[in-house]
Parts: C-alpha cells; structure tokens; sequence
C-alpha cells in the first residue's frame, strides 16, 4: 500500500484477537492456528480488491469468484482440518463455477459445508470493501431483499443474517451498553433491543432464556443462583466475575423458534472481536447444540 503509515484493516484486529484466543482457550487452538491462516488469505484479498476499484455488484461477484476463491481452496487444503482438506479436492475436482456457489451462498441456498466455507471466505473481503453497495453484490447474486417486518433481524447493508451479538462497552459502569447485531456477511453492525430474539422478533420474556458460564451473571453473586439460566432482566444486570472463562459470552436462545445466538459483551472484554469470539468459542455452540438449539447463520467453518 502507498502512504507512509498503511492503515490497519479490520482483519489485522481479527488476527491479533484470534492469537489471544488461542493462548485463552487451548480447546480451540487447532481451529484458531486455521483461522490464523484464513485471515492472512482475506487481508491480502481485501487489500487488492480494494486497490481493483470494484464498481459494480456483478464485478465484485466475478472478482471473488476468480480472484480470491481458488486462494481461499488453496489455503484449506493445506491448512484445514482433514475432512475439509479432502472435500475440497473433491469439489475441485467436480469443476465447479465458483461464481455459481458464491450466488448460491448469497441467495441463502443450501450448499455443502466446504462450499460454505469458500464461498463465505471468498466472498467477505469483496462485501467488507463493498461497504455501503454489499447490496449490489448481493443483488447481482439473485439474493432476494427481506420483508419489511423482518427487516430489523437483517444486515440494512447487505441483507445478510447476524453472525452475533453485541453488546458495547459503555462509558458509564454502572450503564449496559447498548445491543447491536454483526452480520454474517459483510460484518457491518446494525442497532437490535436487547431484549429480542434475533432469528424471529420474539419479545416475550418467557419464550427467551439466556445461558451463561455459572458464576458470570449478577443473580448468581448477589446469592440467587443460577446454573446457566436466568431471565433476561437478570442477565443484563449481570457483572462478570473474575475466574470465568466464558465470562464476557452468553447464548441468548427462543423458545418460540428454537435459534440462538451469541452475545459478546464489549463491556466486560473491550479486546473482544465479536466475530472471532464466536467462532472459536467451541463449548457455548456445543452446549447449545446438545440442547436442541439451532444457529441463526452457520460460522466460517459451517458449524
Ligand atoms: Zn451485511
Ligand atoms: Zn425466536
């Protein structure tokens, strides 16, 4: 890059949390060294595709498809786990048009794990430079805008579903910060009510239950204990207590449609990276998915 001080992209903040993580929670350190190089492969996409003055939504589309997803094929098969090494010889081999899955993906099709993952890997350097016009990637894709009433639960940049959500660090301690969701593609945030289910709207207390490591809600210190439950009102009046692993992560999950997602508190880790967060925080999803719960948007890994 041209100037005497480059700026940092957001990938370099992903790296540097995803190093944190790895020495945080060794559970997940195989995924994090993976991650590692994922990030590497979309910095460098991200900072050529913004130098390739994109214009428009069909050539951002064209760009991942030729430029960054065999990068992002080569980068599995020698780093991925094993399963998605060998898968994706074998979608390699069936000579797909990358273009077609990247559509697929954007269109909310379903497509298998491996080509879940280089579509989405592909795919998110182009929609971050995108920026504002993500929708024209999208549009040009053949994905289909939401419904004005479930407008609010998607990406006002890209459509996109939430990945996660954030609650900020507030300045005032004694003040939650407030609710926003991450999207799923493009990684813009948008405003969300706390105390809302992200997948279908629901607001009623007791169809939304919360699960977070014991010993991180404030019930839980004030003597009302609480193994991993407790009502919203409880949850976000919670400070987070100092041996906990988990402590600035919780599952917000919905009774009434069975999806859940992930809460990161900026105000209890302000290192926190939400997305990063989320995808190497390995027992919560586990927890979840042994209760029944279904993830609003698969991670980068499918899972
Ligand atoms: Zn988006
Ligand atoms: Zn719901």
């Amino acid at each position: 890059m041209n100037g005497a001080v480059a700026a940092a992209t957001p990938f370099e903040t992903r790296r540097t949390r995803t190093l944190a993580l790895r020495d945080r929670w060794p559970f997940a350190a195989e995924l994090a060294n993976f991650v590692l190089h994922v990030l590497a492969a979309q910095e460098r996409a991200f900072v050529a595709a913004a130098e390739a003055h994109i214009d428009t939504g069909a050539a951002a589309l064209r760009y991942a498809a030729s430029e960054i997803f065999p990068e992002m094929a080569r980068v599995a098969a020698a780093h991925g786990p094993h399963a998605m090494a060998l898968g994706v010889q074998n979608v390699l081999e069936a000579r797909p048009d990358p273009e077609q899955i990247l559509a697929a993906w954007l269109r909310g099709e379903q497509v298998s794990a491996v080509e879940h993952f280089l579509a989405r890997a592909a795919a998110g350097p182009v929609l971050e430079v995108m920026g504002r016009r993500a929708a024209d990637v999208c549009a040009a894709a053949g994905a289909v805008r939401p419904g004005e009433d479930a407008a609010r639960r998607h990406c006002p940049q890209c459509w996109g579903p939430p990945q996660v959500s954030v609650f900020d660090a507030s300045p005032d301690a004694l003040v939650t910060g407030r609710r926003s969701l991450e999207c799923a593609r493009c990684a813009a945030r948008w405003p969300f009510a706390r105390l809302t289910c992200a997948a279908c709207g629901e607001t009623g207390n007791r169809m939304l239950e919360i699960f977070a490591e014991e010993g991180t809600l404030e019930s839980e210190m004030t003597g009302h204990r609480v193994r991993g439950r407790a009502t919203p009102e409880a949850a976000a009046a919670s400070v987070a207590a100092p041996q906990a692993r988990f402590g600035h992560v919780r599952i917000d999950a919905c009774h009434a449609c069975r999806y859940y997602i992930l809460t990161v508190d900026a105000g209890r880790d302000p290192q926190a990276v939400p997305a990063i967060d989320d995808l190497l925080a390995l027992p919560l999803h586990l927890y979840a998915a042994d209760g029944g719960w279904r993830r609003i948007a698969p991670n980068l890994m499918g899972l």
